[in-house]
C-alpha cells in the first residue's frame, strides 16, 4: 500500500508543489490549509488531492483533524511541516501579535502537527519529517526578528527529534530555501527583483517551488534513511553556511 504524506500548507505556493509531487511519486496524499476554502477547492479539483482545514498552531484542533486524516486515508508515514507565516516589521517597533502570530504558526505547529503522529511513527519503525525552514532563519534577516527566530527554532527542534527517533527507523530533516518563484515572491516589481535580488543569488535565477518539492520527494523515500538532523539549503549559492 501506498505511504501516506500529510503537507502542511499543501495547498498553494511550495507546499502545493511538494504535493503534487509526494503523489505523483505514487504516495497518498493530503494538503492541509489554514483558511483560504477558495484555492483550497481550486487545488482538489486541479490535484484530486483531498484537503484538510485545520489550524497548525492549535494543537488540539491538528490532534483532531490528524486522527481524521489516518481515518480516511491510513496512518500517516510522511509529514512535511511546511505551513508557514511572516508578519514582517523592524523589532523595535514589532507588537507582541505579530511576534506571537509567527512563533505559533511557524514554530508551535511543530509540536501540535509531530506530536500526534511520532508515536505511531516509532510503533511502526518507519517515518519521514520533513521540516520547510528559511535562509532567513540561518542568517537573520532585518525585518523578520519573529521569522528568524522560528524558522532557526526549528532547526533545533529537527536536531533534538532526530537523535531521539533515530533507533526508530524516523528520520528528521529541514530544508531551507532561499528565494522562491512563488506568488508574494514574483509580486516585487520586476525592478527591485533585477537590481536588489537577483544580484545576492550567485545562480542568478529565483527558486522553483518544484525544486524545493523534489528534495522533500528525495528526503521522504526509503533510500534516504541514512540522512537524519540535517539541514539541506536551497538558496542559489546566496548563503552558504
Ligand atoms: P504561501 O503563503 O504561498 O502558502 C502558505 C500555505 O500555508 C497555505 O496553504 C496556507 O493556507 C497555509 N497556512 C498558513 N497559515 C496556516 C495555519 N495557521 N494553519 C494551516 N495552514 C496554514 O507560502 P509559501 O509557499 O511561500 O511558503 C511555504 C513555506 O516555505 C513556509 O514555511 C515559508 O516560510 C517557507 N519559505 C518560503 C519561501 C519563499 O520564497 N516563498 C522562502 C523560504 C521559506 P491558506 O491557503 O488557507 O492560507
Amino acid at each position: 500500500m501506498a505511504r501516506v504524506a500529510l503537507v502542511t500548507g499543501g495547498t498553494r505556493g511550495i507546499g502545493a508543489a511538494i504535493s503534487q509531487a509526494l503523489k505523483k511519486a505514487g504516495y497518498t496524499v493530503a494538503a492541509n490549509y489554514g483558511g483560504n476554502d477558495e484555492a483550497a477547492n481550486t487545488f482538489k479539483n486541479k490535484t484530486g488531492i483531498p484537503v484538510y482545514k485545520f489550524d497548525v498552531g492549535d494543537a488540539s484542533a491538528c490532534e483532531t483533524s490528524i486522527r481524521k486524516i489516518e481515518a480516511d486515508l491510513g496512518p500517516i508515514e510522511i509529514l512535511v511541516n511546511n505551513a508557514g507565516i511572516t508578519r514582517d516589521g523592524m523589532f523595535h517597533r514589532m507588537t507582541f501579535e505579530q511576534w506571537s502570530a509567527v512563533i505559533r504558526t511557524n514554530l508551535d505547529s511543530m509540536f501540535a502537527c509531530t506530536r500526534p503522529v511520532i508515536e505511531g511513527m516509532r510503533e511502526r519503525g518507519f517515518g519521514r519529517i520533513v521540516i520547510i525552514s528559511s535562509i532567513n532563519g540561518q542568517k537573520g534577516q532585518m525585518g523578520q526578528s519573529n521569522y528568524s527566530a522560528a524558522k532557526a527554532g526549528v532547526v533545533g527542534f529537527a536536531k533534538a527529534l532526530a537523535q531521539e527517533n533515530a533507533a526508530k527507523g524516523v528520520t528528521v530533516n529541514v530544508i531551507a530555501p532561499g528565494y522562491i518563484a512563488t506568488e508574494m515572491v514574483q509580486a516585487v516589481p520586476e525592478e527591485v527583483l533585477k537590481t536588489k535580488i537577483l544580484p545576492l543569488i550567485p545562480v542568478g535565477r529565483l527558486g522553483e517551488a518544484d525544486e524545493v518539492a523534489r528534495g522533500v520527494v528525495y528526503l521522504a523515500s526509503d533510500e534516504a534513511g541514512f540522512i537524519t538532523g540535517s539541514t539541506l539549503s536551497m538558496n542559489g549559492g546566496q548563503y552558504m553556511v
